[in-house]
Formats: C-alpha cells, sequence, structure tokens
C-alpha cells in the first residue's frame, strides 16, 4: 500500500464542486484583490472561534508578524517563546528587531513549560549580555499550540499576573481545537491562525488570520495590512501588503462548514483509530504520544509521538520500505538554528526540546484517510518492534 503523508487531493475530489464554483463566482466577478469573501469568512471564522475581529492577512507568519508590529514591539523589547515550534513563531521576533526569549517545554504535552515561564520572569537574564532585563522590557509571550494541542493558558495567564505581558497565541496549528470549552485561536491577547494547505483548515496557496476582542487594536491591524491606510492613498502608519487573496477566502468558504461538522471529528476519529491500534507500543513505553490534557481537545495538526531506545531512524527506514512516509517536527529546535546563532544559545539549554526533537515522529495524518489505512500502518508498526 502506498501511503500519502497529508492527502490534500483526496480532499478536493470530494469538496470539488463546491470549490470549484466558489473559485468561478471570484473569476467571474473580477474582485480579486479585498472581495466580499473575505469578510464573510472573517465573520465565519469570528464566529466560530468566539472573537470579537476576525482579520484575513496573507499567511500564518505575516499574522504574527503584523501583530507584533500592531502591537508597536521595536528593537529593545523582549518576547518570550518555545523553542521547539516552527521557525514563524520566533523569527518575526527578530525580523522586528526585537529579541526572543526561549523557554523549554513541557516533556509530556511538547507545548511551552508555564512553569519554566514563571522562573524566567523571577529572574529575566538576557541571554546575549547576561544582564538583568527590566521587567517592562518584557512585552509578550507567543504560545505555540503545538501539533494542535493548545497550550496552558489558564496557568499561563496566572503566571503573567498583573504584569503587562501580552499573550500572543500562535493557532496555526489548532483552528478548532478547544481549550476547557473555549476555542484556540481566542485564547490569547491576539491569536493567529494559517490557512497553509497541509493546516487543519487549509486553502490552496498562502493564507491566515488573526483574532482580537480588542476593537481599537484590530483596527490597527487592519490599516497594517493594507499598507497603513483607512482611506485609498491616505496612509496613516507604516504598513505592508498582508492581505488575503479572494480566491483563497472563496475556497476556505467552501470547506468551512465540512471542515466544522465533519473534518473535526473526522480527525479525532483518526487520532484514535491510531492510539488503539499502538496501544500495546504505548503501553510498554515503546512508543510516546504526545499527552492530551484532560478538558483540552486537539485537532492533531499532527499525530506525533517519541521513540524510545534511538530506534528512531530504523523505524523511519523500515516504514518507508513499506510505502509510509513519516515526518519529522521538528528535527532541531530553534536554538539551535543557524538563523538564531546570535542568541548565544547553546546545546543543553532546553534539554527538553532537544530531546524530544531527537525522539519525535509524525505519522501520516489528515481527516480522510480510513480505517485500512491506518491499520496498514499501525500493522507496519507493531511489526518492526516484533523483528
Ligand atoms: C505553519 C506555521 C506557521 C506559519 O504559517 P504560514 O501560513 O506557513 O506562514 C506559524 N507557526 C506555526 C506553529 C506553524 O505551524
Amino acid at each position: 500500500m502506498k501511503i500519502e503523508f497529508c492527502d490534500l487531493k483526496k480532499q478536493y475530489k470530494i469538496l470539488k464542486e463546491k470549490i470549484d464554483s466558489k473559485i468561478q463566482l471570484v473569476l467571474d466577478n473580477g474582485n480579486y484583490i479585498g472581495g466580499e469573501e473575505i469578510r464573510e469568512l472573517e465573520k465565519k471564522c469570528a464566529k466560530f472561534v468566539n472573537a470579537k475581529h476576525a482579520i484575513g492577512v496573507s499567511s500564518g507568519t505575516d499574522a504574527l508578524f503584523i501583530s507584533l508590529l500592531a502591537k508597536g514591539i521595536k528593537k529593545g523589547d523582549y518576547i518570550i517563546t518555545t523553542p521547539f515550534t516552527f521557525i514563524s513563531s520566533a523569527e518575526v521576533i527578530e525580523l522586528i528587531g526585537a529579541r526572543t526569549i526561549f523557554v523549554d517545554i513541557d516533556p509530556k504535552t511538547f507545548n511551552i513549560d508555564a512553569e519554566k515561564i514563571r522562573e524566567f520572569l523571577e529572574n529575566p537574564i538576557d541571554q546575549k549580555s547576561k544582564e538583568k532585563i527590566e521587567i517592562g522590557k518584557i512585552k509578550g509571550i507567543i504560545t505555540v499550540d503545538v501539533f494542535g494541542q493548545p497550550a496552558d493558558y489558564d496557568e499561563i495567564r496566572k503566571i503573567i499576573g498583573n504584569k503587562d505581558i501580552f499573550i500572543l497565541e500562535d493557532g496555526a496549528q489548532s483552528f478548532g481545537a478547544k481549550y476547557r470549552n473555549r476555542m484556540a485561536c481566542s485564547l490569547g491577547d491576539i491569536s493567529i491562525t494559517s490557512f497553509f494547505p497541509s493546516k487543519p483548515l487549509g486553502c490552496y496557496g498562502d493564507g491566515g488570520m488573526i483574532f482580537t476582542d480588542d476593537s481599537e487594536l484590530a483596527e490597527k491591524i487592519k490599516m497594517i495590512r493594507n499598507h497603513g491606510q483607512k482611506e485609498k492613498y491616505q496612509h496613516n502608519i507604516i504598513g505592508l501588503n498582508g492581505r488575503l487573496d479572494t480566491i483563497q477566502a472563496a475556497i476556505l468558504l467552501a470547506k468551512f462548514d465540512f471542515f466544522v461538522k465533519k473534518e473535526i471529528n473526522m480527525r479525532k476519529r483518526n487520532s484514535q483509530l491510531y492510539s488503539e491500534k499502538l496501544k500495546n507500543l504505548f503501553n510498554s513505553g515503546k512508543l510516546v504520544p504526545q499527552l492530551i490534557e484532560k478538558n483540552v481537545e486537539s485537532i492533531y495538526a499532527q499525530y506525533s509521538l517519541k521513540i524510545s531506545d534511538n530506534l528512531r531512524n530504523d523505524l523511519i527506514n523500515y516504514l518507508k520500505e513499506r510505502g509510509i512516509p513519516v515526518a519529522l517536527h521538528y528535527p532541531k529546535p530553534l536554538h539551535l538554528q543557524e538563523a538564531f546563532k546570535h542568541l548565544n544559545y547553546t546545546k543543553g539549554d532546553f534539554p527538553v526540546s532537544e530531546n524530544v526533537s531527537r525522539n519525535v515522529i509524525s505519522l501520516p495524518f489528515d481527516a480522510w484517510k480510513d480505517k485500512e489505512e491506518i491499520d496498514y500502518i499501525c500493522g507496519k508498526i507493531n511489526d518492526f518492534y516484533r523483528s
């Protein structure tokens, strides 16, 4: 059997009629930039996550960047985030000229460890100058809902207390997830998501969304995404071109109801199938799945687990030979990436992230995998451990 890691074409085939007609409508109407579909999508998304404002933007990365711009983040400011994430979560901080502070993750959930945030805030030291950081310079925390599981927001808020530190939720992987009966992408002071094709809700190119309840901030975000203007050719602040395409909004609209009514459950069902079929290996400790906390519902952007006994490469090769692709999210934590060399972090600074990066794999996953495919994958994994 040949397995696709994430089969986007299968989904298109099933929704083809609806998607094609929505795209055709945009082509016929000619409002390729700023079309009505964008506002329609923004309304749907805001309602779905229960946020006051949703603002469509050009990608998840731009959503993070624009959020920091709107918050007025600049050189000399510090932003805390996790090193176990996709590069976007931290590159936007450096791009703006602020300084990234990494804190380690929880070994079970792989999300930023609230306790480590507490430790840092009690004694904030600049990694580079080794000097104490003035607490007022620490402006925000970019939390990442890694693999689709929201971080521990209540705990993080408790730790922030009455300090003037905002939470920017990187929900690029968690649109559709829940945290204590609240929707992901409404858990930060600002939250973002990505519609990259392989994300839980994906378009057919690049796209993203910013969410906030703060109306003043929302106005600023709208201006920044469109060259800092409210009225055409009247530029009040510095902005950029961070708009969502009408065609991508139309595609998302065509997929939206199906995602909400069907795909969320299909993703959950597939994660349960995996967990059932791999239970013996979980019980024996040979495989350690990402722990999903009680009162939290992951959307399983990835189905990820840790491999014990340094068997990762052997398992990957074994599966590859049998038509099963796996992915590594993420093979190298950000503090060890060359791009962040200037931050002066070294190996050993974040042992949990380093350990998880060494041992983690993501199994093929999408809403559309059927029981036979998951049976096949799990059968081969079980065979590997028997041989
Ligand atoms: C995918 C992803 C992003 C970036 O989204 P793009 O739309 O690809 O720019 C940001 N953060 C995380 C955690 C992601 O997984």
